[in-house]
């Protein structure tokens, strides 16, 4: 017969938004080491779907918890976004985005963990999860664990999630990517150090874009391309949607001759990204949601950055629980909901329902109107300089500034 394992606090999955948690923890709290557990599938170093793009607001978490990278990336310092009204240029003068490996990344951050006093069980899946009179109980791999408050960190297809609030696919969006070798001084995304959007999939129905993202796969200049579609995947089997998707991104980029990889899995990996419904419940009980097993940002499908953030919360509120705050949980819910990344990812859901919609066109004429106003945007996006972190009346004072008296965005 399998042990019963019990423990204060369970972690469901060490991905960046379970391992943020536990650092900010304890960062703030080393004497919960011994109350805190995590349980992770796979082991680290182990494979993402994923472009690995941290955008400032992801390093400047990494700052704030005194953590160095330590894991080969590559700094984009230029970008391009091509709409079907004409192509768009950034270029801020420091990083739009670091490159990482998620393997590589994720495995830092889990020694981190550990050597903050995280104990991983690996090699440990969550299959089922059940509440009862102020205990959660967890069937897994590795028998049945125990513990007072429950995270659920386990991703896009949270079993977590799964079990105390419901399936619900309706938020689930999709990307599908694939890693090229490349000459690097024949590629202009690693001589000019520049990744690439594409936006004109939208006239074809995708809610989302295509990208290209420099990269290093075992220490060799890759590229990252993919293709990102917001909308759920209909019916009941996702497989021709990913074949649409597929057909899309070798028409975005025909210079790339995706067409000779074929459609075969080992050469693409397609995954789902969870975005952020403001209709969601994030806690139920003693248990908790955070990064995508919550949902993130809704128009560009990243989550790294708010898989910082919700975890800085999510350590905070199981800090109050373990001091014995019976609201810790009820203020969570508040946090992720009405808290600066809420506000932040209902705008992202606001400016996805236009810019994916069918008056597309003309919100990114609009969008290529004002240079000022995009640097805003993409600055407010990134989270530079804390900038969205801003009250909108705060931001819109700043680029009127920009714009009439030529002040720096930030
Ligand atoms: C193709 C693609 C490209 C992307 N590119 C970017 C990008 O460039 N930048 C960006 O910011 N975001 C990007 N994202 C989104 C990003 O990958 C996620 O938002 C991010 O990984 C969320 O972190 P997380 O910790 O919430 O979940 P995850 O990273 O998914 O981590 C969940 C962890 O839980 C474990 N787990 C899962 N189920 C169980 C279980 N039942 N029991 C135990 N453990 C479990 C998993 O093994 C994993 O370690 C991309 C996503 C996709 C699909």
């Amino acid at each position: 017969m399998k042990s019963v394992r019990k423990c204060d606090v369970l972690i469901a999955g060490t991905g960046p938004a379970g391992l943020a948690t536990a650092l900010y923890l304890l960062r703030e709290r080393p004497e919960f080491a011994r109350r805190v557990l995590a349980l992770e599938k796979s082991r680290h170093p182990r494979f993402k779907v994923c472009a690995g793009g941290l955008i400032p607001k992801t390093m400047l978490a990494l700052e704030e918890l005194g953590l160095a990278l330590e894991v080969p990336a590559i700094e984009v310092i230029h970008g391009v976004a091509r709409t079907e009204v004409g192509d768009v240029d950034m270029y801020r003068g420091d990083p739009l985005c670091t490159v990482v490996r998620r393997n590589e990344f994720d495995a830092r951050l889990a020694r981190a963990a550990r050597e903050a006093g995280l104990e991983i069980v690996e090699n440990c899946r969550v299959l089922d999860v059940a509440q009862s009179s102020g205990e959660v109980r967890l069937t897994t791999e590795q028998g049945v664990f125990e513990t007072g408050l429950l995270l659920g960190a386990d991703g896009s297809g949270s079993r977590v999630r799964a079990c105390v609030f419901g399936r619900g696919k309706e938020s689930l969006g999709r990307a599908v990517m694939t890693d090229l070798p490349v000459d690097p001084e024949r590629t202009p995304e690693f001589v000019e150090r520049r990744y690439r959007f594409d936006f004109r999939c939208v006239s074809s129905g995708v809610s989302g874009y295509a990208w290209s993202f420099p990269c290093l796969v075992d220490g060799r200049p890759h590229l990252n391309v993919g293709i990102y579609d917001q909308l759920p995947p209909h019916g009941t089997s996702d497989e021709p949607r990913a074949g649409a998707l597929l057909d899309e991104l070798r028409r975005t980029f025909p210079e790339l001759e995706l067409g000779a990889l074929g459609r075969s899995a080992k050469s693409f990996k397609a995954f789902p990204i969870r975005w952020f419904n403001p209709g969601d419940r994030f806690t139920d009980g003693r248990v908790m949601l955070a990064g995508d097993a919550a949902g993130v940002d809704p128009l560009m499908g990243e989550g790294i950055s708010c898989a910082f953030e919700h975890g800085k919360l999510a350590a905070r509120a199981i800090a109050a629980f373990l001091d014995g705050d019976a609201a810790a949980l009820s203020r969570y819910e508040r946090e992720l909901h009405h808290g600066a990344t809420g506000r932040k990812l209902r705008k992202l859901a606001f400016a996805a329902r236009r810019f994916y919609g069918p008056h597309h066109r003309w919100y990114f004429r609009l969008a290529r109107l004002s240079r000022k106003a995009q640097q805003v945007g993409v600055d407010w996006f990134n989270g530079a300089a804390h900038l969205d972190e801003l009250p909108v009346r705060a931001l819109m004072a700043k680029w009127a500034a920009a714009v009439l008296f030529d002040r720096p965005v930030r």
